[in-house]
């Protein structure tokens, strides 16, 4: 086996790889359950992941035994090897809350919308008591690892309620907690004014996508402007590099779309979180949809940095959520 270049393990242009890949058979030996997640919200909801970490640089990766390439244990840390090559070392980081370093918790594991790319709507999971979150959040804390609480929902009943639930939810672990917390919902009117004054210090009201047409394609019950309107007020309740928004890589968008979609975004300083598409089985009817290559993430990754750079949006500022996480994606200023 050839093996790879410890001066480059894990740099920016292996990460696009395996991000592109986004998962990976395990050896048998490394699959223990404290390193193992299951996502419960969004395309990843039902899988199992692993997260690789090396260097400053994490990647999190579904488990597959089809997938072409292989985690197996070498000496103290992993290897990952596509063909006869190792492309990565590093070592397994332990989720503590579905990610390392966070307890990461979606309170409502149901939605009464239909977004097409999410499995969320056909799951039906389970709606957490306030009482489970704090159990959850607290089993998190007695690790000693726990660096932020994030939370993010679908949508139960209606998003009036689910943001009422939310803000009743972090009320109570602002009290009884001196760590970030962050939130992820369907944004409201007043969304931003309750959930910050709870006491949540970053927000997240995903645009999915800035192609208006595939957005009446694939989130037929949600608003797009709707959304904009709520991330333009949270830049105002929130502050600057306190407001993100995750943008699909993959629906049938053309490049330009990106670039302007991320132009308008940064140019209200929110912060796009460029997303590849994960295509679920339970959602097989989705047409065109296509996990961008490793060359593509790449070029609107560095894309997205040199915009934010333009407005002195800083995504390494990021105290909670994916961009403290950055598992899943290229994330500026930390990848990129
Ligand atoms: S980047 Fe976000 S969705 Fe991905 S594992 Fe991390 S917290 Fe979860």
């Amino acid at each position: 086996m050839k093996c790879v270049n410890m001066e480059t393990e894990l740099n920016a242009s292996i990460k696009a790889d395996l991000i592109s890949i986004g998962n990976v058979q395990v050896d048998k030996s490394l699959l223990p359950d404290q390193f193992k997640t299951t996502a419960t919200a969004g395309p990843g909801a039902g899988g199992s992941s692993i997260f690789l970490r090396a260097g400053n640089r994490r990647v999190r990766l579904t488990i597959n035994d089809l997938s072409p390439l292989r985690m197996i244990p070498e000496d103290d840390h992993v290897v990952v090897v596509k063909g006869d090559s190792v492309i990565a070392s590093g070592v397994l980081e332990r989720p503590l809350c579905h990610c390392p370093e966070q307890a990461y918790i979606t309170i409502s594991e149901k939605c009464i919308y239909d977004c097409q790319f999410c499995p969320v709507p056909k799951l039906q999971g389970e709606v957490k008591t306030s009482e489970k979150v704090q159990q959850m959040v607290a089993e998190a804390y007695s690790t000693g690892e726990l660096k932020a609480i994030s939370l993010t929902s679908g949508v139960a009943v209606s998003p009036e309620k689910e943001v009422k639930r939310a803000a009743g939810i972090i009320k109570q672990l602002a009290r009884d907690y001196d760590l970030p917390i962050g939130v992820s919902v369907y944004p409201t009117k007043d969304s931003s004014e309750e959930l910050y004054f709870a006491g949540a210090c970053e927000v997240k009201y995903n645009v999915e996508t800035m192609d208006p047409g595939l957005f009446r394609r694939f989130c037929p019950d949600l608003s797009l402007p709707a959304v904009l309107e709520a991330l333009d007020n949270a830049v105002n309740i929130f502050g600057r590099n306190r407001v993100s928004s995750n943008f699909i890589i993959g629906l049938g968008e053309s490049d330009e779309t990106v670039r302007k979609g991320i132009e308008r975004l940064t140019g209200r300083c929110i912060i796009p979180i460029l997303r590849p598409i994960s295509p679920h089985p339970l959602r097989d009817n989705m047409g065109n949809i296509n996990r961008p290559d490793a060359e593509r993430l790449f070029r609107l990754g560095n894309m997205l940095r040199e915009m934010l750079d333009r407005q002195s949006l800083c995504a390494d500022k990021s105290r909670t959520m994916c961009l403290l996480c950055t598992g899943c994606d290229l994330t500026p200023h930390r990848d990129v």
